[in-house]
């Protein structure tokens, strides 16, 4: 078998200790060439690589690398702003799990390098898309989804060999903690609440992004990208108006591509996010170790149900960013990320994260993203506003109490 050499950037959070689970479980094909993180928890990060060897370990916070270096003196340290961007080159394939916006010179760093990106930062392709699609065509480069949704869209979408008899694509939700309730009631839901997912265990970022389901109108925005867009030969000629989201409160099916001839192919297997890692990373051939078999004499019902626009606005606004295009998308990102980042501060309350996107869409001046530079500049901008808008909430809160 050909080892495959993988490099892991995030290995700390979610994403990378499950990535590590499953290298470490076929031993014979994986090598761990690289890992990365921001650094702000040194110990994790030498523990890691004691266990796991890999020869570099990189950081972007450079206030912990001497730290770490001293700890592994048989690893080669990298430290600073370019670190993680700079595992690209170390492996066959980069796992991006870093968090937010942050992971977006990972993703084009990885493709520009013509290697396979199992991209599990949504975040970069969503924000960055014209940027992305542009790195994806560099010989060599590829991008396998480890998102649960769209890694069962990429096995789905190997059913045919016609691109145009693709008709629909049906993103799977699990409706989240609050699946159910009413705006009114969900006004004040605390920060807690928000974080007890019902089926999947995953950071608390995309927790909160999951209670009010921005996370699957990022995750229609990154079909779009992965499927939609005509990129060499990657498109589907998807829009959005052929993507759709179900809820399905069991996460068993994970996604599904209905056909011209309305066939539909679901993708089924137990809510562990060490499948679709173990896909993007051993793709076109499967890993052999199975994570959370189902067992169908147990299984019981798998339910279906239309989402709650009314309640989920950000799913909305998130359909309305895609379809403007441009720097939008980048802008809903950032002020998700800022309403999030306040919310789980206790500065605001849950229904104030959509008040705040809403607010700051508002305000989209429309530029073009044309280079990762007007990215970076786009998303800079939309915090601006973001904060801005945040600061008028926190002071009608205040005045209202
Ligand atoms: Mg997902």
């Amino acid at each position: 078998m050909t080892v495959i050499r993988v490099a892991l950037a995030g290995s700390t959070g979610s994403i990378g200790t499950q990535s590590l689970d499953v290298i470490s479980a076929e031993a014979d094909r994986f090598e761990l060439a690289a890992i990365g993180a921001t650094g702000r928890q040194p110990e994790v990060l030498i523990e890691q690589a004691r266990r796991h060897r890999p020869k570099i370990v990189a950081v972007s916070d450079t206030s912990a690398a001497a730290e770490i270096a001293a700890a592994l003196p048989e690893c080669e340290v990298r430290a600073g702003a370019d670190a993680l961007a700079s595992l690209a080159t170390e492996a066959d394939v980069v796992v991006n799990g870093v968090v937010g916006f942050a992971g977006l010179s990972v993703t084009l760093a990885t493709l520009d390098a013509g290697r396979r990106l199992a991209l599990a930062n949504k975040e970069s392709l969503i924000a960055a898309g014209p940027v992305v699609q542009l790195a994806r065509r560099t010989p060599g480069a590829e991008l396998v989804p480890v998102d649960s949704e769209h890694g069962a869209i990429h096995q789905c979408l190997r059913a045919t060999d016609n691109r145009s008899r693709v008709e629909r694509l049906l993103l799977t939700a699990s409706g989240g903690p609050f699946r159910g309730r009413s705006a009114a009631d969900l006004e004040s839901v605390t920060v807690a609440e928000a974080l007890a997912h019902p089926t999947w265990s995953m950071g608390p970022k995309i927790t909160i992004d999951s209670s009010t389901l921005m996370n699957k109108g990022l995750e229609v925005i990154e079909a779009h990208e992965l499927f939609g867009t005509p990129a060499g030969d990657a498109g589907y000629g998807i829009g959005f108006d052929e993507i759709d989201v179900v809820v399905h409160p069991q996460s068993i099916v994970h996604s599904m591509v209905e056909f011209t001839d309305a066939s539909t192919i679901a993708q089924l297997s137990s809510p562990d996010m060490r499948l679709p890692i173990g896909y993007a990373l051993a793709w076109p051939d499967r890993i052999a170790t199975p994570f959370g078999r189902i067992d169908w004499s147990t299984l019981g019902r798998l339910d279906f149900e239309p989402p709650d626009l009314e309640t989920f606005v950000c799913l909305s606004l998130a359909y309305q960013a895609g379809r403007a295009g441009g720097t939008a998308p980048a802008w809903l990102n950032a002020a998700n990320e800022v309403a999030v980042e306040a919310f789980l501060a206790g500065r605001i309350a849950w229904g104030d994260i959509a008040r705040v996107i809403s607010a700051t869409l508002d305000q989209h001046d429309g530029a073009p993203a044309s280079d990762a530079d007007a990215v970076v500049a786009a998303d800079l901008e939309a915090r601006r506003i973001a904060a801005l808008q945040l600061q008028l909430v926190v002071a009608a809160t205040g005045a209202n109490a």
